[in-house]
């Protein structure tokens, strides 16, 4: 049985009165569960006052994005080694606004990746196809290539503890959700790539989250499907009681 997992991505928004703000009104309300879990990735500059925050409560604290390596002459860089000291537990690489924006590829994913497994960083590998490649019907093989790529050099027990949100670029901040059944479809098509470069147990095991205006209303249909393990949510989670909500919805 997969624990699910409910991520919000903040992205660049909220000020810190606004971040602590959040953090106080559900901190109390999100309880350990052995079914979901929740994990919260601000902006970096409030990593350290919501691990704060978070301390005594069941939220996790993730960050959006890293360099690939410990330290070096990299201005305005954030490394694995930075994070893994202040206590983060995940990090989302690859996400869609990171590639189409800040020159992210699957081969710098990748390294990422790998980098992020090094300090025990649980990642969570963004993937996902345009409209334009959805409406060529090439959705399965665009995001079995940017699962084979970002997995390279990553064992199979790494493998196993990593989480993949299969995050349509189309869906995103749009407020148009794949339907359950296409985001299962994918999800599974996911779960097949990852058999076939490992095996059926660490297939088995990778969590896999669904992403693109995950809301309260219909997370509950997602969360039925038998391959999709969780949500990654950007806009409804800036709402602490929509998050709240979202997280409730997976126990
Ligand atoms: P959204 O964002 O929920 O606002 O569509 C999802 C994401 O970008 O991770």
């Amino acid at each position: 049985m997969r624990k699910r997992i409910i991520a919000g991505n903040w992205k660049m928004y909220k000020l810190s009165n606004q971040a602590a703000d959040f953090a106080e009104q559900i901190k109390e309300r999100i309880t350990t569960s052995d079914k979901v879990e929740a994990v919260i990735c601000p902006p970096a500059l409030y990593v350290t006052d919501l691990l704060q925050r978070f301390e005594t409560s069941a939220v996790k604290v993730g960050a959006q994005t890293m360099h690939d390596t410990d330290e070096g002459a990299f201005t305005g860089e954030i490394s694995p080694a930075m994070l893994a000291d202040l206590g983060v537990q995940y990090v989302i690489l690859g996400h869609s606004e990171r590639r189409q924006y800040f020159n992210e590829t699957d081969e710098t994913v990748n390294k990422k990746v790998v980098a992020a497994h090094k300090h025990h960083l649980v990642p969570i590998v963004c993937v996902g196809e345009t409209l334009e490649q959805r409406e060529a019907k090439e959705t399965v093989s665009i995001v079995s290539a940017q699962v084979e790529k970002a997995f390279a050099d990553v064992t199979a027990e790494q493998a196993k503890k990593s989480v993949i949100a299969y995050e349509p670029i189309w869906a995103i901040g749009t407020g148009k959700t794949a339907t359950a059944e296409d985001a299962n479809e994918v999800c599974g098509a996911i779960r097949h790539k990852i058999e076939t470069i490992y095996s059926k147990e660490v297939a088995d095991a990778i969590r896999i989250q669904y992403g693109g205006s995950v809301k309260p209303e219909n997370i509950a249909e997602l969360l039925s499907k038998d391959h999709i393990d969780g949500a990654l949510v950007g806009g409804a989670s800036l709402d602490p009681e929509a998050f709240v909500q979202l997280v409730e919805a997976g126990t």
